[in-house]
């Protein structure tokens, strides 16, 4: 599940409890028990008299609209039945009969999220649409699959999205089975699974709501029916609305669903909490990552928000803040970065610190030297209400990003369902918020009291060593619980299930009313050399931007500037006082042809902060001051972040790898992901830490007074002071030499595909293709929609049971297809070759409209229109610097109407001849047998 961040509301804390006798809906179904008003947000709870379901409506005037459904599904075992549950939902219901409803649902209307989760004790079920349109289509769409889904029926959805066995293709299929063994790859959630097993031994938490890759074949569609019914049922819901909604008529929508049922009480999740040792050495990790170390507490009692608040902040301030006492011995001992660990959905909470990828002997070594610092930390707490007041203040920022973000509709909904849940008070999310705005500092004396009283436990987690069960004879004896399970039917009849009602579409809304307006609104203005973008936003942030384009250095400088960049954000992270966001970046565009790289540099303050150019110059002189030692921390936590960036996402390293086979821009972009780990790994062997030197001069290369691209975004300001602050500091600056142009010196010859080895039961793929006489064109996005939703999804997905696969085309020139979480590259490598076959045969005309649709929407998400300000303002740029203006954002909108049915075949040629020139990479498990000429194995 996603992390929550705190946030908070500038307007004051204002509560009016006003228990109101006001009913909705003509049979008084609703009572309207409370109504609170907490700064913008007025919040409407009410009871569904029949059967007790507990609706709300949180109501202010934002753009967005949301809808949740969250229910109580305590785990009671590791068959993953009730994610299994999750993803059957929307396969299909009584009033939408559709095998793949959530796809072509999310197709049909566009939406800014649209997803759901589940978690040990709750499984939630969100949306938000700036569209009313949309809205009230999804809502009934939700509500219809919740209450009325096909699977109680037909158990064909069961078998696909759980289990299955094919036994023509001898392949085990099954989405849900074939996420939880990608998932089981990843040490991260291993680590947090291993504590929460832990601290809650024979409850709910122990088990994995996701599944057991184990476990999930023994589950019976039997069992999985019993399962829905005892959990989904109104008293055991919470139904939340957000925004400006018309209620009444949602209400009344809502009622036809709950009527049915009778009056029953939510589901109750009260535990006891086993006692635990002190100590315990757990064998749960995935292989080749080596060992953590955990130091855990298990809080005695649920915490109040004020209490929650305070000891995040104190943990944070006192154990993580770079200039913590604590954390500089820690340095000091060699130990590497450790991070804090915090799982607050559960009755009581647990928190900690965690230290991954250790040898063994490193595990026994720091066990002594953390228990040591931590028992000091706690014993003898040193006030530092410098750093606390630090770490109050950048979370109060990052509230006011949320605040401003479009998912802040998504924020409140999760965090009222998480308080509902675990019968916390549903003040909790705002209590939360008004806390970080009092007198916290007093607070935060009682933290390390609570974690001193909490259960207390050093885990010591190493890698897995029992066999897992890879035979298939012995994964089908677990399947083969009833007799009735021929697999062969099974899959007969799925097929048939999933072809069944390919008729049936869901009301389409007018496509015209899809097309976003983008008007050009970044005004340009030239001023000695250097060219001032900007966009007015009603925020209360302001951000600038500046591009300071790099050719002037060699290909050799690259890594040292990537190194420097990444440096440059490290010390930006631990500068104080905290005044805003400073994140520098590499990344290279194309110009007419040319590659124009670039190094951007983002502050991002409140908008009353205005010396942006001020804050940047003393984070940089503050870089050039560190000693040799900060330097060498930072190396060696750059690596092993990378090689864990690496193995929890292997398809963004195929894509990076891909890069590399392309030129221009992609190659300067590929750069930055493996050559620039290889050096990287190269600097372990140098002693003389000449490195050290590179970097700081390196500082001296890249500012210059002309050619820069200063973008502002902010709130109206006269003269704008954040690009006067700016002027300032290019006086100060020379002008640099000529450009060099480091890009013409890439020569090196780099393969077509790339295989990487992975400890994985799953696959991932990805080709990209590059348009090389062309750029994309609207039509791209229909035909990519299209072969996604009509054969990538049901061929890959639905006929294999991968977790994903799909096409996308990304502005300006690469069309790129995937396959995650895959039993089998090779299959799905056959299937991206029919893809030319494929376009040539007949189509719906019902099919290609929808298609347009969602091309529609993913040109909408690629630009961020559905997002804020600063998103747009982010696209206009890059659209600027590369030669095109927000026009072309239009353009593409008018050639996806226009599109005919019959161009789709003008498609198959061409991507017959990019398909086969495309690069491939392919992340897998198994023995890679025929390799091309052109590949390379990598070894990570
Ligand atoms: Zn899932």
């Amino acid at each position: 599940m996603k992390k929550r961040t705190l946030f908070f509301i500038e307007v004051f804390f204002i509560l009016t409890f006003l228990i109101s006798p006001c009913c909705y809906g003509k049979e008084k179904a609703y009572k309207e028990v409370k109504k609170v008003q907490y700064g913008q947000d007025t919040v409407h709870t009410y009871q569904h008299l029949g059967t007790g379901a507990q609706i709300l409506w949180i109501e202010n005037d934002s753009k967005e609209y949301g809808f949740a459904v969250g229910v109580k599904t305590p785990t009671i075992n590791s068959t993953g039945v009730n994610h299994i549950i999750e993803h059957a939902i929307f396969t299909g219901s009584e009033a939408y009969p559709s095998p793949q409803l959530f796809f072509e649902a999310s197709a049909a209307y566009p939406s800014l999220y649209m997803n759901a989760l589940t978690s040990s004790d709750r499984t939630f079920y969100p949306f938000s649409t700036p569209y009313m349109p949309c809205y009230k289509a999804l809502v009934k769409i939700y509500l219809d699959s919740l209450f009325r889904p096909n699977f109680l029926k037909e158990p064909s959805s069961f078998y696909e999205e759980g289990f299955h066995y094919n036994p023509n293709t001898k392949s085990l299929g099954g989405v849900v089975y074939n996420e939880m063994k990608g998932a089981y790859g990843s040490d991260n959630r291993a680590i947090y699974r291993a504590i929460r097993s832990f601290f809650y031994r024979d409850t709910p938490y122990t088990h994995d709501s996701g599944g057991n890759p184990e476990e999930i074949p023994t589950l019976r569609y039997e069992d999985f029916v019993a399962t829905y019914k005892k959990y989904y049922y109104p008293g055991n819901m919470q139904i939340l609305f957000y925004g400006q909604v018309p209620i009444q008529e949602l209400l009344m929508t809502l009622e036809g669903y709950l009527r049915p049922y009778a009056y029953e009480e939510a589901i109750d999740l009260k535990v006891n909490l086993p006692e635990v040792p002190q100590f315990a050495t757990l064998e749960v990790l995935p292989a080749q990552n080596g060992s953590s170390l955990a130091k855990v507490w298990r809080l005695k009692r649920p915490l109040t928000a004020e209490e929650e608040v305070a000891l995040e902040t104190w943990i944070e301030a006192n154990w993580f803040h770079p200039q913590s006492t604590f954390k500089k011995a820690l340095e000091q001992t060699g130990l590497s970065k450790g991070y804090f660990f915090k799982d607050e959905e559960l009755p009581y909470p647990v928190y900690g610190i965690v230290f991954s990828q250790l040898t063994d002997q490193e595990v026994q070594e720091s066990q002594c030297i953390l228990n040591q610092l931590l028992d000091e930390s706690l014993d003898k707490p040193q006030s530092n209400s410098l750093l606390e007041k630090e770490i109050i203040k950048r979370t109060q920022f990052s509230g006011l990003l949320v605040q401003e973000s479009s998912e802040r509709g998504l924020e409140v909904m999760e965090a009222l369902n998480e308080a509902w849940t675990h019968d916390k008070s549903l003040d909790t999310f705002y209590l939360k918020l008004q806390a970080l705005e009092g007198d916290l500092l007093g607070q935060l004396k009682k933290a390390p009291i609570l974690l001193k009283e909490a259960d207390e436990a050093t885990l010591v987690l190493l890698p897995y060593k029992a066999q897992t069960t890879s035979n298939l004879e012995e994964i089908l004896k677990k399947a083969d619980r009833s007799k009735k399970n021929d697999w062969a039917q099974i899959v007969e009849d799925m097929i048939t299930w999933q072809k069944i009602n390919t008729d049936f579409s869901l009301p389409s809304l007018k496509l015209q009313d899809f097309v976003r307006d983008f008007k050009p609104q970044l005004v340009v203005k030239e001023k000695k050399g250097n060219t001032y973008l900007d966009l007015t936003c009603s925020s209360e942030l302001a951000r600038t931007q500046l591009y300071y384009p790099t050719n002037q250095l060699t290909k050799d400088q690259l890594p040292i500037l990537f190194f420097y960049s990444h440096l440059l954000n490290e010390i930006a992270k631990e500068h104080i006082p905290f005044k805003g966001d400073i994140e520098t970046q590499c990344l290279a565009l194309e110009k007419k042809g040319e590659i124009l790289p670039l190094f951007k540099i983002k502050v991002l303050t409140p908008a009353k902060e205005t010396r942006h150019g001020e804050l940047y110059q003393i984070i940089r002189q503050e870089l050039l001051e560190k000693d040799k030692s900060w330097y060498e921390v930072k190396r060696q936590e750059w690596l092993k972040n990378y090689r864990t960036k690496i193995r929890e996402n292997p398809l963004g390293l195929l894509g990076s790898l891909c890069k590399g086979y392309e030129g221009g821009a992609k190659h300067y972009n590929y750069e930055m992901g493996v050559p620039f780990y290889e050096w990287m790994k190269a600097l372990e062997k140098q002693e003389s830490k000449l490195w050290i030197k590179q970097v700081k001069d390196l500082d001296q290369l890249i500012y210059r007074s002309e050619g820069v691209t200063v973008a502002t975004t902010g709130p109206c300001a006269y003269r704008n002071p954040y690009a006067k602050s700016w002027e300032k500091q290019f006086k100060k600056q020379e002008a640099l030499a000529q450009k060099n142009n480091q890009t013409d010196c890439i020569e090196t010859i780099y393969p077509k595909q790339s295989i990487v080895p992975i400890q994985s039961k799953v696959d991932y793929l990805y080709e990209e293709c590059t348009l090389k006489n062309r750029q994309l064109t609207g039509k791209d996005y229909v035909t990519m929609a299209y072969l996604t939703a009509h054969y990538l999804n049901p061929q890959i997905r639905m006929g294999q049971g991968a977790y994903g696969a799909g096409g996308k085309a990304q502005f300006p020139d690469t069309l790129s297809f995937y396959t995650y979480r895959d039993p089998d590259y090779k299959a799905s490598l056959k299937i991206l070759e029919g893809i030319p076959a494929f376009l040539k045969a007949e189509c719906s005309q019902e099919d290609f409209e929808q298609s347009k649709q969602e091309a529609l929407n993913s040109i909408h998400v690629q630009f961020q229109l559905l997002q804020g300000c600063m998103e747009q303002a982010d696209s206009l740029e890059r659209l600027y610097l590369a030669g095109y203006t927000a026009e072309k954002i239009n353009q593409l909108q008018q050639e996806v109407i226009t599109m005919q049915q019959k161009e789709l075949l003008q498609q198959a040629d061409e991507l017959k001849r990019l398909i086969k020139k495309a690069a491939q990479g392919i992340a897998t498990g198994k023995p890679v047998e025929s390799l091309t000429e052109d590949c390379k194995v990598y070894d990570f």
